[in-house]
């Protein structure tokens, strides 16, 4: 089935090209620390041959952009690199990469006096100098500040919009225009209303499509689904991440799920069409939980999640959000919107109560904690009048 894509610019990374019509590729993400050279060369390898046209690498530090120079010898994939809150590195990684991300939300975490649209032209004359594309990756958990207080508590899209058309006209009014954009949410509905809105108003920039913390697998890969098929079907995206919470030996399974999702939606079978369980809206308890990455300080992060999902089994019907987050940067902020939250840190598991933070634990006590905090939960629900 040929479906009609948007009429995106061409976008040249590396060895693929995003947009203009090219083969939709397929991404994927190390969750490697990235100074483990050999680890993360191993990964991106096998990442590679599962047929991701795209890895991503994180990069938090200086040790890490050193570590990017000695991978790069190893790998002949394609490269992509997260600058997560550190502008100031891209011009240390680019010679090494084929693209950078940036999250217009994180230029607000270093030199908060200096204007981000500075910060954004040292990222693009990197870019420049090192034959770079550029991704503005925008997500809802960590938006421009200054973007939030112009819309309802409760408007997650508007703040995102504003963001990415901001930063695409600044770099359109620079003249670097090598460049896609997306605009991701744990919510599938959420990343379906943006993405189209934004293909509405730009259809010329191509679209990185993808639900974030869309969770353990099989539930991850449905969720991504009820997100992807609707947009790929309307031609909107030129590459795609389905972001899984699973072992580092299994990181592949999200680019063997990304390419099912095409081959799926090129003979025509839409789970979303068809009714199929992966286009279930979930209605009772919905546990977001990221891919991890680089800044996993404590590789029991995915039991714990594995663990988290069997221990709340029990109440599968309550329409409970619980988020579960690998790292102490993110945790945080990706936890506010979900009723009960845990972000990992190398000894200790935070809990969250809505935004009120509950307290610190061991990993060994903190699945006892959850289920207090679950039960008093549905208990208040049930108490309150309906
Ligand atoms: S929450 Fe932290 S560990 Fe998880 S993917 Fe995001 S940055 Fe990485």
């Amino acid at each position: 089935m040929q479906i009609p894509r948007n009429p995106t610019r061409a976008v040249p990374v590396g060895s693929v090209t995003i947009g203009a019509g090219n083969p939709i590729v397929v991404q994927s993400m190390c969750a490697t620390k990235t100074t483990h050279v050999e680890a993360t060369v191993e990964q991106i390898e096998r990442l590679w041959v599962a047929g991701a046209g795209i890895v991503r690498v994180a990069v938090d530090n200086r040790a890490d952009a050193r570590a990017l120079a000695e991978i790069r010898r190893r790998t002949g994939a394609n490269l992509s690199v997260d600058l997560q809150e550190n502008y100031r590195l891209a011009e240390q990684v680019a010679p090494w990469v084929d693209k950078i991300r940036y999250n217009p939300g994180h230029l607000y975490h270093h030199e908060p006096q200096r204007a981000w649209q500075d910060k954004v032209r040292a990222i693009v004359d990197a870019a420049a100098d090192g034959d770079c594309a550029l991704r503005v990756g925008v997500n809802c958990g960590s938006v421009d500040p200054a973007k939030r207080p112009k819309y309802a508590d409760d408007d997650l899209i508007n703040p995102m919009l504003e963001s990415a058309w901001d930063h695409c006209e600044l770099l359109d009014s620079i003249g670097f225009t090598r460049y896609c954009v997306s605009l991701k949410d744990s919510d599938p509905a959420r990343v379906v209303a943006a993405n189209h809105r934004f293909a509405g108003q730009r259809p010329d920039v191509p679209l990185h499509l993808g639900v974030t913390e869309a969770g353990m697998p099989p539930e991850g890969v449905f969720k991504t689904r009820r997100a992807l098929e609707p947009l790929l079907a309307d031609g909107i995206g030129d590459t795609l991440r389905v972001s899984l919470t699973v072992p580092n030996a299994r990181k592949q399974e999200e680019v063997e799920a990304g390419l099912q999702i095409l081959a799926d939606l090129a003979a025509g079978r839409l789970s979303t069409a068809a009714g199929a369980e992966a286009a279930a809206e979930p209605t009772g308890l919905d546990i977001i939980s990221c891919p991890s990455c680089s800044r996993v300080e404590n590789e029991r992060f995915v039991e714990l999640a594995g663990e988290i999902r069997e221990m709340t089994r029990y109440a599968a019907a309550c329409p409970i959000t619980i988020a579960v987050m690998g790292c102490r940067v993110n945790g945080p902020g990706e936890t506010d919107h979900a009723d009960l939250g845990v972000w990992c840190g190398p000894r200790h598991v935070r809990l969250k109560r809505g935004t009120e933070v509950v307290g610190s634990f061991d990993y060994d006590e903190i699945l006892g904690r959850l289920k207090t905090e679950l039960d008093r939960l549905i208990a208040s629900r049930n108490a309150s009048p309906q």
